[in-house]
């Protein structure tokens, strides 16, 4: 049986390289029929905060990725404290005053590590190592290699950059008479410059959520930060990869975060959302921003949300961009007001009202028809209309087509935004 585990210490929160390792880890349980441990690494009793365990369980089961067992380190002292009393026993480690030290014998040890097949270590160039520290914890390399031998762990799957304790695991592992696991260490992921940044992905994950990222497109992202489907696909749904996945396959070299490319992923999985969907997703964001409220009307929201869909990378950014068919007062931006104040448009506008009142049936072909007719009247270009009018309807000078972001505003707020900008009145 395949067992593997996720590591995390609560010593901060979950950012997008341990988001990967527990996903590569999952991916590997859930494709060959195994086990994914949970385990939370919090012997360092003055960092692990209850607030960052909180934080990582809640961000892993947003992300999908659901554990067979939990265990804790902080309450298994008495079992590393045992095991580092039976290599005292058998001499393998002595006592400096409270302390535990293995003592390091010289020999060279090979491993043959899954993604980067043989790596040899020399040992005599390692130091003895700590075991339990004078304050009774145990270090990070005794209660690891302890609890995955102890809690029959047969593939350790973590970054790179602990490959350099491998080999320290390794002495300890054949100290103690466990059978040594599969190893595969996952290559890093860099940031632009180099080291993951805020901007490059330092994020945590529960911010990613707050930002109106969807789980599905971030596991997606996450995917591909190592691994991929094959034949260039960039968008594959988890019961998919679960088929597909090999951690053998797993990159050699290190990833690049990239957040334009995580954005995208995020839209294309906006895209796929039936809008009912979509609505309830941005409901919450819409209900705390005031936008509306709980007796909403859904067929008005249904629509605007359709408007956006295409359009939007983040739930957030449809708070951002649809602002205008919520709120009463518009809020004019700087280069929508330029736009309006280019010339008087009071007489445009006057003519533009009459002709939406006096359409019998209202929908965005019935108002594109009149808005093209009196433009052609006027003698003018319909963009000399259509930018004023959506900079006084939206306040916006981007957004969704005109014709259909009318038809959706209604009679009513047409009449009376145009009317705000006609000099004298209607
Ligand atoms: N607690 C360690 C970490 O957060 C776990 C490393 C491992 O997977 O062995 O990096």
């Amino acid at each position: 049986m395949i067992r593997v585990r996720f590591a995390p210490s609560p010593t901060g929160n979950l950012h997008i390289g341990g988001a990967r390792t527990a996903l590569f880890n999952w991916m590997h349980a859930r494709a060959k029929g195994g086990k994914f441990i949970l385990r939370i690494e919090d012997t360092d009793l003055v960092r692990s905060k209850k607030e960052y365990l909180d934080e990582i369980l809640h961000s892993l089961k947003w992300l999908g990725m659901d554990w067979d067992e939990l265990y804790h380190q902080g309450e298994r002292f008495r079992i590393y404290r045992d095991y580092a009393q039976a290599l005292l026993s058998k001499g393998l480690a002595y006592q400096e005053g409270q302390a535990v030290i293995f003592k390091v014998q010289p020999e060279k040890i090979k491993i043959s590590d899954l993604i980067h097949g043989d790596i040899e270590f020399d040992t005599s160039l390692i130091k003895d190592q700590v075991l339990i520290k004078s304050d009774s914890s145990p270090t990070y390399n005794f209660a690891c290699v302890v609890d995955d031998a102890s809690m029959n762990i047969t593939h350790i799957i973590r970054g790179d950059d602990h490959i350099s304790n491998t080999p320290k695991q390794i002495i300890l592992y054949q100290a103690l008479g466990f059978p040594l696991p599969e190893f595969a260490h996952i290559p890093l992921i860099m940031g632009a410059e180099g080291r993951l940044s805020k901007r490059t992905g330092a994020t945590a994950i529960s911010e990613y959520r707050a930002l109106g990222y969807l789980p599905e497109a971030l596991v997606n992202y996450l995917l591909l930060l190592g691994w991929s489907p094959g034949e260039n696909q960039e968008i594959v749904e988890i019961r998919e990869a679960i088929k597909k996945f090999d951690i053998t396959a797993a990159n050699k070299t290190a990833s690049q975060f990239n957040l334009e490319k995580l954005n995208w992923v995020n839209a294309q999985y906006i895209k796929k959302l039936a809008p009912e969907k979509l609505l309830e997703l941005v409901k919450p964001l819409l209900l705390e921003k005031k936008y509306i409220a709980d007796n909403f009307d859904s067929n008005y929201l249904l629509s605007v949300v359709k408007l956006f869909q295409e359009r939007i990378t983040t739930l957030a950014d449809f708070a951002d961009y649809s602002d205008f068919f919520f709120k009463q007062t518009l809020e004019i931006a700087p280069d929508a007001r330029k736009r309006l104040e280019a010339r008087d448009y009071s007489r445009e506008f006057r003519l533009l009202i009459e002709r939406v009142d006096g359409l019998e049936s209202f929908d965005h072909l019935s108002v594109e028809t009149a808005f093209r007719a009196l433009v052609s009247e006027l003698k003018i270009k319909a963009a000399e209309l259509v930018h004023p009018v959506r900079a006084a309807l939206t306040g916006k000078t981007i957004g969704p087509g005109l014709f259909e972001l009318m038809e959706v505003l209604g009679k009513e707020k047409i009449r009376q935004r145009l009317s705000a900008f006609i000099k004298g009145g209607v």
